[in-house]
């Protein structure tokens, strides 16, 4: 016979928005049970995957509230002192500069993050995790306790909370019927590390260049001499890069880079991640919520998909909490998490999709209407403001 537990909470996916959320409630005396498919050991030692997260203050302070920032090794954070942002072979850039000594934000790469978060939750009171698991199906019904997930071994969990955190392509989402604008835009991101002689001063570059973007992020070096590299091309020509032999790509890299650095060689593994962006239809319903990237899945450019994920959880966890022993599936309760993360998800959403149609379109307007946007921005002060402060707060 098939094994049934019962919780108030379920959360599918322990990627970082469902780690965090997980953290979010300790101590509110609710049982969580943490469904995710990867197994404990990865979990506990995730892979490099390629990525480094800008981090904004706000998600640092959480990160710091949460007890998982002081288990991020500081020989590994990079701080960010200038970004710029160039236009094709144009010699103008615009920048935005940290003041006085402070910093812009912190670039950390993602799987030291998802480490962290994942010590923090180990052994949380009333969490249980089941890695290695994977949800098989999902429903929710209006008699209580609503939540009832069938896991790929046959264990049935009921819940009076289901929380979708289980990627932009969601499995839960589907199940809950929920649906989901869903824009794949045919290209990918090659993310990798590379050596070289320049040293990068902590300063990141997005080159909009024609025909591929380019991101070199400053990783934590003594010397500043690594970069994150982020380049975006058509899928197939990003296939061609990672079938390259080291050598061969680092000379095609600095080709590309046309003279920007010097002296490149490849470091480490190279990872590619096909470019898809996502806008959940509802982001709550009666038992339902989704949180992370099932939620919204942000165009990567920005970097803002991870610290929106964090901010999102933790407006939910404020909700539930609020419930002091009520429903916490109520429809209404949920609304108001559903309403804050709308609010401060879609100008986000919908001002990179813009960029990225501005800055990728390769016609003469196009082209000519984003110099004209670069040098606007310079020029203009308090647009200079908002920009830096939805980069850094
Ligand atoms: C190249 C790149 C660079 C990025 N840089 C930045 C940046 O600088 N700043 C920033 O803010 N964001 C950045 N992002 C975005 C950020 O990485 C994501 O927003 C973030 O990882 C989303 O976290 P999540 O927990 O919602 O989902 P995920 O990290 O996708 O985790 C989902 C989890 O759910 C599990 N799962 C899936 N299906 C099931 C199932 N059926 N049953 C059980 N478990 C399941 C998966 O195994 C996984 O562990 C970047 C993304 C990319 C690709």
């Amino acid at each position: 016979m098939s094994q049934i537990s019962d919780f108030d909470i379920a959360v599918v996916g322990a990627g970082p928005a469902g780690l965090a959320f997980v953290r979010c409630l300790a101590g509110a005396g609710l049982s969580v049970a943490l469904i995710e498919g990867q197994d404990e050991a990865a979990l506990r030692e995730p892979a490099f995957d390629g990525r480094e997260i800008a981090l904004t203050h706000h998600s640092m302070r959480l990160l710091k509230t949460m007890g998982a920032w002081d288990r991020i090794p500081a020989d590994h954070i990079s701080n960010l002192r200038q970004a710029r942002v160039l236009d094709g072979g144009s010699a103008f850039a615009l920048t935005f500069g940290a003041r006085n000594a402070d910093r812009l934000g912190v670039l950390i790469p993602n799987h030291l993050i998802r480490r962290a978060l994942f010590e923090v939750v180990e052994g949380q009171a009333g969490a249980t995790l089941m890695a290695g698991r994977r949800v098989a199906a999902c429903r929710v019904q209006t008699a209580a306790p609503r939540g009832r997930l069938t896991l790929d071994d046959g264990t049935t969990i009921r819940a009076r909370l289901v929380v979708a955190a289980d990627s932009r392509f969601s499995f839960t989402r589907d199940q809950l019927g929920v649906g989901a604008g869903i824009n794949r835009l045919g290209r990918s991101m090659m993310v990798c590390r590379i050596r070289h002689d320049q040293p990068h001063g902590h300063v990141a570059t997005e080159w909009f260049d024609h025909g591929q973007t380019v991101a070199l992020l400053p990783v934590a070096d003594p010397d500043q001499r690594v970069s994150s590299v982020v380049l975006t091309l058509a899928t197939p020509a990003v296939a061609d890069l990672m079938g390259m032999s080291p050598e061969a790509f680092s000379a095609e890299m600095e080709r590309r880079l046309k003279g920007r650095l010097s002296g490149l060689a490849l470091v480490g593994t190279r990872h590619a991640y096909p470019l898809a962006t996502t806008w959940s239809h509802r982001f709550a319903g009666p038992g339902f919520a989704l949180i992370g990237d099932a939620a919204v899945g942000m165009h990567p450019v920005t970097a803002h998909g991870f610290n929106l994920g964090l901010r999102g959880q933790e407006t939910l966890a404020k909700v539930v909490r609020s419930a002091r022993g009520g429903d916490i599936g109520s429809e209404r309760l949920l609304a108001r998490y559903q309403h804050e993360h709308r609010l401060a998800s879609w100008p986000l959403y919908q001002g990179t999709n813009a960029l990225v149609r501005l800055f990728t379109e390769e016609t003469p307007p196009a082209r000519l209407a984003r110099g004209l946007a670069l040098r606007a921005g310079q020029a203009n002060g308090p647009f200079k403001a908002v920009v830096k402060r939805t980069l850094t707060a």
